[in-house]
């Protein structure tokens, strides 16, 4: 079964809520200093997913200074855990230790649910946005007392179990794909890469029967290309219906961090290309676009240049893609590709410190003020990254309906000014702060 690790500081409330979870009233037996609490384990269910509950609270680490203590506890949630359920108090906002905790958190990698306890009615609940900071994304609201909001929690939980994830890698290994019209050159494309020098191909896995990922091993990083084997096979005539290929397309996209859009240099930009790379934008990858067969184009000193602008021009919701150039065939550039896909996916899951964010964010706010809208401001108090793959950003403002479009767009380049984010999208979310 799956493993749910309750982390917190002390008093947080981790043992009310394990307590909920586990559906039972535990007595907690404490008369002797050392003789703790004798039930940390527990098993829960929730929409048919059963799993094991560890309260870490209860673990006992014996006189440990108080930030060791909690140091441990985490320690051994996260080597116990499939997924790690957070408990702060929404009674007291955030404290160094919280802070402590979510550092070792986030180093795991696991998977975490940010709780907020004590939220105990919904005027509580616009104090819960100070917990953004933690880095966890959005915090569930929770009363262990009353009972509240522990559906949602779980709901987060269980759909981050690894069989509901549905996904074989681990989190630090960049998935990218390849889509792209049929005769592009992506399967040409997919065997130059893993011929190439530098790579070390190391494994072959797939998640249907007829998915074929390739591993491979580059500059220290592993990087898995999805589902490729539609596209290694000989004679794909199926594969060659439009219908089919951008079916393929959605889910490669879907499993991937970064997606190379590709081009045929020969034949130029359709119409195709361009709802294909809607997809990947859509969907929050980070994107490179590849304009593949260069060698058979017929160049003079303006040709790459003008091809650029035609991208720029037809992909304008990419403008942040890189664009390279390269042929499969004569591996001409071909060493270009691999630092670029590092490059991007880097910047898809980078973090950026919240005070130099505001600083950013509110220099260029009083530079540059949002038009007033019927007589009405909008005001910006100040930003948070909350999640990363893509960065997203959650501004506080008066009102969230003053946001506009155009104003988003501004905030969304200072950001990108400030900051290396070549390759991603941004997400911007107005929030309104109380
Ligand atoms: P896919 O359908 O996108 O996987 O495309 P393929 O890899 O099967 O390539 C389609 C055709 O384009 C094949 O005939 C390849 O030999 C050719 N091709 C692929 N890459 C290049 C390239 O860089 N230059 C040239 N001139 N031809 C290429």
């Amino acid at each position: 079964l799956p493993t749910v690790a309750i982390v917190g500081r002390p008093n947080v409330g981790k043992s009310t809520i394990f307590n909920r979870i586990v559906g039972e009233r535990v007595s907690i037996v404490e008369d002797e200093p050392g003789v703790t609490r004798d039930r940390i384990y527990g098993t829960g269910e929730w929409l048919t997913n059963q799993f094991h509950v560890i309260d870490t609270g209860g673990i006992d680490i014996g006189d440990a200074p108080f930030l060791d203590e909690i140091r441990q506890q985490a320690e051994i949630a996260i080597e116990e855990a499939d997924v790690i359920i957070f408990i702060v108090n929404g009674r007291e906002g955030v404290t160094s230790a919280d802070e402590e905790v979510a550092k070792i958190l986030f180093r795991s990698k696991k998977p975490v649910v940010l709780a907020v306890n004590k939220v105990d009615n919904p005027e509580m609940r616009a104090d819960i946005y100070e917990f953004y900071s933690l880095g966890f994304g959005d915090p569930f609201p929770i009363s262990g007392s009353h009972g509240l909001g522990l559906g949602d929690m779980l709901d987060e939980a269980v759909r981050q179990f690894p069989e509901n994830k549905g996904e074989l890698y681990e989190d630090d290994v960049v998935k990218f794909c390849l889509i792209g019209r049929p005769n592009v050159g992506k399967s040409s494309l997919v065997n130059a890469l893993l011929g190439e020098d530098r790579v070390i191909v190391s494994s072959v896995a797939g998640t249907t029967r007829d998915a074929i990922d390739s591993a491979y091993r580059y500059n220290g990083q592993d990087y898995v290309i999805i589902d490729t084997a539609g596209m290694r096979k000989k004679g794909k005539v199926y594969e060659k219906t439009e219908k089919y290929s951008v079916l393929r397309a959605l889910k490669a996209i879907e499993r991937s961090d970064v997606v190379l859009v590709v081009l045929d240099g020969e034949e130029g930009i359709r119409e195709q290309d361009k709802r294909i790379a809607g997809y990947a934008h859509d969907a929050g990858r980070a994107i490179i676009v590849v304009v593949n067969k260069w060698d058979a184009v017929e160049k003079d000193d303006k040709t790459m240049k003008k091809f650029e602008q035609d991208i720029r021009d037809q992909f304008q919701f990419l403008d942040y893609a890189p664009i390279v150039f390269l042929s499969a065939k004569t591996r001409q550039r071909l060493g270009t590709l691999l630092p670029a896909i590092q490059t991007v996916s880097e910047n898809h899951s980078m973090r950026v410190q919240s005070s130099i964010l505001n600083e950013v964010i509110l220099d260029a706010v009083s530079m540059n003020p949002a038009p007033s809208d019927k007589g009405r401001k909008l005001k910006v108090y100040y930003a948070t990254q909350v999640a990363v793959k893509p960065p997203a950003f959650v501004v506080f403002v008066n009102e969230p309906e003053l946001m506009h479009f155009s104003y988003e767009r501004f905030l969304q380049n200072t950001i990108r000014q400030a900051f290396t984010f070549e390759g991603t999208p941004l997400k911007i979310i107005a929030r309104k702060r109380k």
